[in-house]
């Protein structure tokens, strides 16, 4: 396993114990990838360390897999934004929209507003601007999506796929959850250790800060790559599309922002958003507060790969090396990095559970175990 976040960890597991010996390598100090959670020691917040990761699921399955080894504490997502001058909650409900139009409809007549405000000639919505005008018209587009995604993209929601909105629900009512999924929560001791339950199996070994490297391949019948796409193959087709975060780190007493999570929807605020991280864990105590200033920008190439970008020049790329990874054997390309996806947390678990059965079922009857998990564009 090439790669100590959730589908490594996963996929180790599942091997483990079915037989298989593991070896999971990491370039990294600390497991979970870009999930990895740790205390401040300064403050003793749990930080996610890489940006906020929250887990919501519809799938029982995961959901009951990720109990085995974490107890969950509940928590809501409830995002707020900055926009214009005022406080708006997120995702649009009946809240913002009547605070934004200072008005005092019930669901029906919100719902017949909003429809007098889309451009209901989109039909069928390819870009982010056409999703965004055709299911809240330009003036909340404007304030809470056009400047917010111009930012964190780089580029004008009008070269963005429709599918980066459809992420977000709009309500007609007064519930503010973040996600529409039937199961959400926090892990009580965060995602680090998680992970490292998940892992902790007498058939896996775990060597940190190790790079993948030819001889270790040679010591294994199969790979399990969850590393870039591009990066197996040293990038010789060129570099697939990234944006990376950076994180402005501060500590402070107290409450510094009252939520979570404060979005900034105007292009001219440099800044997507700041998280204030011991509200993730609202089932703790802590004098001290952790905050981390987000901004996205070009994923260079010493820089963390967090959201593939996946537009036209990207697609026709990844087209290529999906034909270079499907031509090489004994390896197989798992994972948001892997299969160049902008995945949540419970579908990479998903999909490293499918991938864990669809090798065993191979090894079982003796076929080639390449599973190949990236998906027809
Ligand atoms: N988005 C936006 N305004 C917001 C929040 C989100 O325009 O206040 C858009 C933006 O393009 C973002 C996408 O919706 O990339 C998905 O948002 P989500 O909160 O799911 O992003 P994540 O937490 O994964 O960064």
């Amino acid at each position: 396993m090439v790669g100590a976040g959730f589908s490594g960890a996963v996929l180790g597991r599942e091997l483990a114990d079915a037989g298989h010996q593991i070896t999971v390598i990491d370039t990294r100090a600390h497991v979970a990838g870009n999930c990895h959670t740790q205390r401040c020691a300064q403050t003793g917040v749990m930080v996610h360390v890489y940006g906020p990761h929250i887990f919501h699921t519809d799938d029982a399955g995961v959901w009951d897999y990720v109990q085995q080894f974490a107890t969950f504490e509940p928590y809501k997502n409830r995002v707020k934004t900055t926009a214009q001058g005022q406080v708006f909650s997120l995702p649009i409900n009946l809240h913002t929209i009547n605070q934004f139009y200072g008005k005092t409809m019930n669901p029906a007549e919100a719902r017949a507003f909003i429809e007098t405000q889309a451009d209901t000639s989109i039909t069928d919505p390819q870009t982010f601007e056409e999703q965004a005008l055709r299911f809240v018209g330009p003036d909340l587009y404007d304030a809470f999506f056009k400047g917010y995604t111009q930012k964190q993209w780089g580029c004008s929601p009008r070269d963005l796929p429709a599918s980066i909105l459809k992420r977000l629900p709009v309500r007609f009512n007064y519930d503010d959850n973040y996600f529409m999924h039937k199961n959400q929560g926090m892990p009580r001791d965060g995602y680090t250790d998680l992970v490292a339950r998940i892992l902790d199996h007498p058939g896996i070994t775990v060597h940190l800060e190790t790079t993948f490297t030819p001889e270790i391949a040679a010591q294994h019948d199969h790979v399990f790559w969850s590393g870039p796409l591009d990066g197996y193959f040293d990038y010789r087709l060129g570099r697939l599309g990234y944006r990376t975060l950076d994180f402005e780190r501060t500590t402070a007493q107290g409450d510094a922002q009252g939520c979570a999570v404060m979005n900034y929807g105007d292009e001219d605020v440099p800044h997507t958003r700041i998280t204030e991280h011991k509200h993730f864990s609202p089932w703790e105590e802590h004098e001290g507060t952790v905050l981390y200033v987000e901004r996205a920008r070009a994923c260079e190439p010493d820089d963390i790969p967090y959201y593939p970008i996946r537009m036209v020049e990207e697609k026709a790329l990844l087209r290529d090396y999906i034909a270079l990874a499907e031509a090489s054997e004994g390896v197989t390309f798992v994972g948001r990095l892997g299969t160049y996806r902008y995945l949540d947390m419970d579908v990479t678990i998903r999909e490293a559970l499918n991938a864990a059965d669809a090798f065993k079922e191979a090894h079982a009857i003796g076929t080639r175990p390449d599973v190949f998990a990236v998906p027809p564009l």
